[in-house]
């Protein structure tokens, strides 16, 4: 998308690092893409991909981003296991306040992992019973496919 197109927020700390009001520790950039370090790592190498449209979280996202999205993803998570010499990464994105995000233009975390660095993540525990699991799927099925999640197809 040309950039005078793009939906902006004169206020976002992403899309003032994106204008080159902030700068930033650039890891990749293409057309609609920027990936920089984040300023509070969780591990050395710890990036920041977003796309320079401001879109809040990702269901704001129109699904033409996607593509080019997930080459820089790939392309930066491939850097971070060669350069870094990372032995696996995570690729996080936190959606609304409840889950922990902070700033309000939606950015995929990629967060290289060595062993024995200490990370926990993932308090998995599993359902009370397989009746309940498959109870919450068939909830969520009947939703999606009765095509009540505005805006999925856009
Ligand atoms: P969230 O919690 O919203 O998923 O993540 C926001 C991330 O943005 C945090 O990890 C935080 O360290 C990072 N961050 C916030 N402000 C800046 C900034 O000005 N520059 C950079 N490089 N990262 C930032
Ligand atoms: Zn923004």
């Amino acid at each position: 998308m040309p950039y005078a197109n793009r939906p902006v927020d004169k206020d976002c700390v992403f899309c003032r690092i994106v204008a080159g009001a902030i700068p930033c520790a650039r890891v990749y950039e293409d057309e609609n893409i920027l990936a920089f370090l984040d300023i509070q790592p969780i591990a050395p190498g710890h990036t920041l991909a977003i796309l320079k449209g401001h879109y809040p979280t990702l269901l704001e996202v129109p699904p033409r981003e996607a593509e080019g999205l997930f080459i820089a993803l790939k392309k930066v998570a491939a850097a971070q296991l060669k350069v870094l010499g990372a032995g696996g990464f995570h690729c996080l994105q936190n959606n609304f306040p409840l889950a922990g995000q902070t700033v309000f233009h939606a950015h995929w975390h990629l967060i290289p992992r060595a062993a024995g660095d200490g990370l926990a993540l993932w308090p998995g525990q599993a359902y009370e019973s397989d009746k309940r699991m498959r109870e919450v799927a068939e909830a969520l099925h009947s939703h999606i496919t009765a095509g009540r999640c505005g805006g999925q197809d856009e």
